[in-house]
């Protein structure tokens, strides 16, 4: 089959992108090249595979992640869809078991007809429409043609996994923050001050796998390796992932000094991820530090953490807001590779990314995603926000202010949250649909 489209990398947003134009009729070809290879990260030759957390985050209306997924649910995102039909218990979160998600990703991508599926690594993109969606573990030949956009990078790493059955449950609690969710979702490993001094200490000088200090800018604040955060300070973790709040261990009654959370990994529930430990430790270092945590002393790992490099392009300089490169209309790229970050972010711009392509395919000129939602502010902010280019996720930050001075912030969120779904519908009557 001749294609109207490449599509290259069978990640979130390759996915997401090759389901929505096959939908539309577009014959597809996606160039992913696992199982062949494997990035550093990707362990399955499976479609949108989920390198580390199942936690889609929040999908509270009044959240900026929650708004992001309504607007996706409005354009029909395929990912969501398959992320609600495998999800497993988290509070208010979006979490999946990642095995059946990308399972049924994998099934929707190899039962459609208009996909061709081309085991490969891919380099340098030919003459014809392309979106680029390999991810920020890029692999070679194609991330030495990247180079040519001015690549950079950022460090963040994996959080460990272990057995349900290896956790002792002598010291180990089931309970939600604040009472949310089924009371399954999280299981609470408590410290006592002692125990949470010890841990902190041995942690600041346990050693780390790679034998290099990162640069500050190098790590990307939202998925800090926990001894990063436990060497800001000795109350930097208490006040962080490890805080006690809204958790009262039923064991004594009273809220613990630390509690370190491990969420629910698969719907089985026999695998549990650390919350909040992503790490650049050594295995054994991770086992020894992580083991003075009384109720993990047994702890048996399914996966230890691990630290990566993730590739992004400059791309305010490099692309337009509809995730074209400036210099080549034919050529879009979506995904984290983008300079957006976060799993639904990835998703969303690969949906973005699709849309424009789909109006390009039929003739016509693309129209940018309203500012007032998340995903247009998104686009808007990758393609123009040049001073210092870090990849952004969801946050109320890139929309414009309201107009009015709201102080209540629950009203002013149901305003943001009106606004941006008022803004997505009329764009879609008007712009989508015709
Ligand atoms: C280690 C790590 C942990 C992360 N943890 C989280 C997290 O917990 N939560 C979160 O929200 N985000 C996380 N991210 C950030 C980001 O959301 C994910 O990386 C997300 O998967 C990005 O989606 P994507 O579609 O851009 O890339 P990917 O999902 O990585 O997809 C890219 C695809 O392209 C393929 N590919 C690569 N090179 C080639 C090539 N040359 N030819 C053909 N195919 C190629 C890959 O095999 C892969 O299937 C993490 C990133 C990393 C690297």
């Amino acid at each position: 089959m001749s294609a109207d489209i490449t599509i290259i990398g069978g990640g979130l947003a390759g996915s997401e992108a090759a389901l929505t134009l096959a939908s539309k009729g577009y014959k597809v070809r996606l160039v992913e090249c696992r199982p062949l290879s494997l990035t550093p990260a990707h362990l399955t030759g499976k479609y949108a595979e989920l390198v580390c957390s199942n936690s889609l985050k929040s999908v509270d209306h009044l959240t900026a992640h929650g708004l992001l997924k309504k607007e996706l649910e409005l354009l029909g995102s395929h990912l969501l869809e398959c992320a609600k039909l495998t999800q497993v218990s988290a509070g208010s979160a979006l979490a999946v078991d990642r095995e059946k998600f990308s399972s049924l990703v994998t099934q929707r991508i190899e039962n459609n007809d208009k996909i061709e599926r081309v085991n490969e690594l891919a380099g340098e993109p030919s003459c014809g429409y392309t979106i680029i969606a390999t991810g920020p573990l890029t692999m070679p030949p194609l991330s030495n043609w990247l180079k040519k956009l001015g690549t950079m990078h950022f460090y963040d790493a994996e959080a460990p996994i272990v057995s349900f059955d290896s956790i002792d449950m002598e010291s180990a609690y089931f309970a939600s923050r604040y009472g949310k969710g089924d009371g399954k979702d999280y299981l609470n490993c408590p410290l006592s001050k002692d125990e949470y001094i010890e841990f902190v200490k041995e942690l600041n000088s346990a050693e780390t796998a790679v034998k290099r200090s990162f640069e500050k800018k190098e790590i990307f604040e939202g998925c800090m390796p926990v001894e990063v955060m436990a060497g800001r300070g000795l109350d930097s973790l208490r006040f962080g992932p490890l805080k006690p709040v809204g958790l009262t261990n039923p064991k004594t009654g009273k809220r613990d000094y630390a509690v370190v959370q491990l969420r629910k990994e698969n719907a089985a529930g026999d695998m549990y991820n650390i919350v909040g430990f992503q790490t650049n430790l050594k295995y054994n270092e991770q086992k020894r530090v992580f083991g003075l945590i009384p109720a993990l002393k047994n702890a048996e790992y399914y996966r230890y953490g691990v630290m990566h490099r993730n590739t992004y392009i400059d791309s305010p300089s490099s692309l337009d807001q509809f995730f074209r490169l400036k210099n080549n209309e034919k050529v879009f790229i979506a995904g984290q590779l983008s300079g957006v970050e976060g799993y639904v972010e990835s998703i969303a711009s690969g949906k973005m990314a699709a849309l424009h392509a789909i109006r390009v395919l039929e003739g016509k000129a693309p129209v940018p995603l309203p500012l007032e939602t998340i995903m247009g502010a998104l686009a808007r902010y990758i393609s123009t926000e040049s001073s210092n280019f870090q990849p952004m996720n969801a946050n109320y930050g890139l929309l414009p202010p309201l107009g009015e001075d709201i102080r209540d912030k629950s009203l002013k969120k149901e305003k943001i949250y009106a606004r941006s779904i008022n803004s997505m519908t009329k764009y879609m009557e008007s712009i989508l649909w015709n």
